[in-house]
Order: C-alpha cells, then sequence, then structure tokens
C-alpha cells in the first residue's frame, strides 16, 4: 500500500494510503478504511473517525485555551492593555507598571517561555521582536535612545513566563542596572 503523511489533524500524526481503491487511515487506533460505495466489510464507518477527529480537536483546543500565558491573552485581546502595534508574529503594548516615561512590552505571538526555552526554530522571530522594538520605539519619538531588557529566569526577577522584551526610555537611565 503507498501511503503519505498528512498535515497533522489536532496535532495527531496520521498516516493516508490506498488498498484496494480505498483510502485508508493510520494512526495508533485501530485501521479505518472507508472505501468505493461507502464502508467496505469489516471497515468502520466514517463517521465514528470523524467523531473521535473532532474530540481530539476540541480536546487540544480546551488544553490550549487553558494553558494560556498572560500576555497570549493581551495578544488575543481577552485582558486589555493599550497595544501600540502588532503583526502576524508579534504585539507591543504598554507596561501596567511603567518604570520610565516610555515602557513598553514587545512579545512573540508563540508563546516562548523565557530566552532559555528558545530553539533554532525561533532564530527569525528573534531577530524580528527586535526590528519591532526598533519601531515603536521611532514611534514613540525616543531619538535619544533607549533600553531593552530582557529577564530571564528568577535571579533576573521574570515574573511573567513568556518571552518579552522591555523597551524604556523618555528619560536618562541609569547603569548598571541593580
Ligand atoms: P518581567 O518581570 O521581566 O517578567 O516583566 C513582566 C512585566 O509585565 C512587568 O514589568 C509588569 O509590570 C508587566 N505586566 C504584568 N501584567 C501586565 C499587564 N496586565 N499589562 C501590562 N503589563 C503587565
Amino acid at each position: 500500500m503507498k501511503t503519505a503523511a498528512m498535515a497533522p489533524i489536532g496535532g495527531e500524526r496520521w498516516t493516508m494510503g490506498r488498498e484496494a481503491g480505498a483510502i485508508v487511515l493510520s494512526h495508533a487506533l485501530p485501521k479505518v478504511t472507508y472505501g468505493k460505495g461507502g464502508a467496505s466489510e469489516g471497515a468502520v464507518e466514517i463517521k465514528p473517525l470523524c467523531a473521535i477527529l473532532a474530540a481530539i480537536m476540541e480536546s487540544k483546543k480546551n488544553q490550549a485555551m487553558e494553558e494560556k500565558t498572560l500576555f497570549q491573552k493581551i495578544a488575543d485581546r481577552e485582558i486589555p492593555a493599550e497595544i501600540v502595534y502588532e503583526d502576524e508574529w508579534s504585539v507591543a503594548f504598554r507596561d501596567i507598571n511603567p518604570q520610565a516615561p516610555t515602557h513598553l512590552l514587545v512579545i512573540p505571538r508563540k508563546p516562548i517561555p523565557s530566552i532559555d526555552a528558545l530553539t533554532e526554530e525561533d532564530r527569525m522571530l528573534v531577530g524580528h521582536l527586535h526590528l519591532v522594538a526598533q519601531k515603536v520605539a521611532e514611534q514613540e519619538g525616543l531619538t535619544g535612545g533607549y533600553r531593552l531588557v530582557i529577564n530571564n529566569g528568577p535571579d533576573a526577577l521574570q515574573t511573567v513566563p513568556h518571552l518579552h522584551l522591555h523597551l524604556i526610555g523618555g528619560r536618562k537611565l541609569s547603569w548598571p542596572p541593580g
């Protein structure tokens, strides 16, 4: 039987193939066949398969909704914030407890918990976040300079486990930071 991997459905890997004119879907679950003119002898109807897939997708969706970070909720506009910029990959909004006249947070929509959790896959995204910071700094008129800070882990006092760049400016900043 010739098989081909399908795009993941609800995060699950399925394989699709053809066997004697029938389409066969395989997974960890028993083989399910739907052939010419309906379900073939000994095969499971397609309806229960759809119900299984729907249940998998629903449970994945619920899981994702339960596990949303505070900043994901802001990005999805479930929690109010003053959003100053957004695009397909990132969002920038004002910090609720500003440490300077301008204090923005630039976040990826992807819920990466911290710098430690970055992978090769995030290479472009991390660069993009910096370009967004540059753009919003200009938007905010920070011509005299600004500081980008990423707190990583408990020793750095990271409090929200969703990667974020603090963009701080609008006054002369001291160094070193505390
Ligand atoms: P960090 O300590 O580096 O994890 O920074 C988290 C930042 O998120 C802090 O500066 C908080 O003031 C800010 N923050 C927390 N909750 C909100 C919120 N609902 N809206 C905007 N900023 C927030």
